[in-house]
């Protein structure tokens, strides 16, 4: 999996990004789901979190996303 990120990442700055739709937001919302892959956190967003909590609990790898 090959990593295109272009953001900085500036410290300070906690937003999140789903890791599936791309969706941004700011902070983390509680109703965003979190699942650590391979030491990394993921964050997904509510429609996510629903279309794949199936796949978070199964701890599947998401590169296949
Ligand atoms: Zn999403």
């Amino acid at each position: 999996m090959d990593e295109q990120t272009h953001h900085p990442a500036p410290p300070g700055a906690e937003n999140v990004v789903c890791s599936r739709c791309g969706a941004v937001a700011e902070g983390t919302p509680p109703t965003w789901t979190c699942s650590v892959e391979n030491g990394r956190r993921h964050y997904f967003c509510e429609k996510c979190a629903r279309a794949n909590i199936r796949a978070i609990e199964g701890r599947l790898d998401s590169s296949w996303w």
